[in-house]
């Protein structure tokens, strides 16, 4: 929610900003029991989807009913005047493709070939200008009881200490899960290689993740561990597809690395043809620079040169490390030296930065640590029989702070835990066991938690130790 909208939107504005229109839409500030589409059909809104906070629609997930028909689940786009579903592209948009309900503010008449429409401008249960303030609330961030999940009212008597435990122990079910997975790709490709896949992966972030597994498949065929870390970010960022094609620009020093990046990159490429990835793979829309791709992969070319990274992790593995330590003593070890040239850009086109930055942060730690460092040494200590590791590695997973908090996180304190602040997550286990019980229930429901077994669970499990039982493994 944007912050000073009181000043932003008077008394005597007729039309309001298009986050108040959706704020508006969320909370269902409206006279809900009179809603219309354009042509007449009376509308139930069942739920209103949730927020979406990236490309494509407004909200995710609606489930609306049109006068008698069955309830249908979709996308809402929300627009200040209808004939922004063209004006904006939607209608080429395949993102928009399922869209069952365009919320506007004001309009007329219906437009054939668009998804129904309802304008909202006149069926407000409170002024506009009250609605501006109530926007700049806090009443406005808390959502509605009645969008809340299901088992958002019986989680509501555990205390604190057993939701926590609950959610450990999903996170605990999450963690085994992934590090199974990481023991199915070790046999085929080797641990060395699955190691590399996961770290790949979890530097893709969630839009990149694919184009990164990708990469570090062809591990094999692109890696020479006697190049020196520039040679293998050349190589990298040239079988990638994202080295930039032209090399004239105005800032001189990123043209200095792109040519010497280029001038390698040109005598080997053809040999790299094969295994080369078209540039369209890659997803760069609404992503922050440090996290951009090209960026990553320069990291990922220190950690490869040096050929020690695995060694390395084995023995912080074996390490006697207090609970405080943890986090940082894995940063120290995959920092890497200054690099004369990624320290001061964020990608290859942008300007030098003022102060350098290093390429990576705590929170890709956590990262990497909780999603694929931790699981690939626990299933090894498994396979290698050593309980004592086993235990060592699961404690250090349990007691890892907290990552950063992210959409998935915040849609499941909302709907589960009854809004609960992001602090209330202690560990990255608690954060884990949130985004599991997610996926298990969540994503087998609705958004008006049709079908779903969680509540019913969570009751008949309330006061028992063992939590674990809820989750499927
Ligand atoms: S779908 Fe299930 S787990 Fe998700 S909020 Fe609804 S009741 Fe809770």
């Amino acid at each position: 929610m944007q912050s000073g909208s009181v000043l932003l939107f008077r008394e005597g504005d007729e039309i309001p900003p298009e986050y108040l229109l959706q704020a508006i839409w969320q909370h269902q500030r409206l006279f809900r029991n009179e809603l219309k589409t354009l042509d007449g059909q009376p509308v139930r809104i069942l739920h209103p989807g949730f927020l979406n906070r990236e490309g494509g629609p407004d909200f995710h997930g609606a489930v609306i009913q049109f006068g008698s028909a069955p309830p249908q689940s979709g996308d809402i786009e929300v627009d200040l005047h209808l004939n922004g579903w063209h004006a904006h592209g939607h209608d080429r948009n395949p993102a928009f493709a399922n869209v069952i309900l365009h919320v506007v503010w004001d309009a007329e008449k219906a437009v054939r070939a668009m998804p129904p429409a309802i304008a909202i401008g006149n069926r407000l249960d409170a002024s506009l200008s009250d609605l501006g303030f109530w926007l700049n609330s806090e009443a406005s961030e808390t959502w509605p009881d009645e969008l809340r999940g299901q088992c958002c009212a019986p989680l509501k008597n555990w205390s604190a200490e057993q939701i926590a435990t609950l959610l450990r122990d999903a996170g605990q079910i999450r963690f085994r899960s992934k590090a199974f997975q990481l023991q199915a790709r070790a046999r085929q490709v080797g641990w060395e290689q699955t190691l590399w896949e996961g770290i790949f992966r979890a530097l893709g972030y969630k839009h990149n993740a694919w184009p990164m597994q990708c990469l570090a498949e062809q591990r094999a065929s692109w890696l020479n561990t006697q190049l020196s870390p520039e040679a293998l970010q050349a190589r990298l960022l040239g079988v990638s597809g994202l080295l930039p094609p032209e090399l004239t620009r105005a800032q001189a020093a990123a043209d200095g690395y792109l040519r010497s990046v280029w001038d390698q990159w040109w005598r080997e490429r053809d040999a790299f043809s094969e295994c080369a990835l078209p540039r369209s793979l890659w997803r760069f829309h609404g992503q922050r620079p440090a996290n951009h791709p090209q960026r990553r992969i320069a990291l990922a070319a220190h950690w490869l040169a040096s050929g020690t990274l695995p060694e390395k992790l084995e023995r912080w593995c074996a390490a006697e490390l207090t609970d405080d330590r943890l986090a940082a003593s894995l940063l120290e070890l995959l920092q890497i030296e200054p690099d004369e040239f990624w320290s001061w850009h964020w990608t290859i086109r942008s300007p030098r930065l003022e102060k350098p930055q290093p390429l990576l942060g705590a929170a890709r730690v956590t990262d990497l640590a909780v999603n694929v460092i931790l699981p690939w040494l626990w299933v090894r200590a498994l396979e290698g029989k050593n309980q004592l590791l086993q235990n060592s590695i699961l404690h250090r997973f349990e007691v890892w702070p907290a990552a950063e908090d992210n959409s998935v996180l915040r849609m499941g304190r909302q709907r589960l835990l009854g809004g609960r602040s992001k602090h209330a997550l202690r560990t990255a286990a608690e954060q884990q066991g949130l985004i599991q019980i997610t996926r298990d229930f969540c994503d087998h429901s609705n958004a008006v938690c049709e079908n779903c077994r969680f509540p019913e669970l969570v009751n008949q499990q309330a006061f028992t130790a063992d939590s674990s039982k809820l989750f499927r493994s």
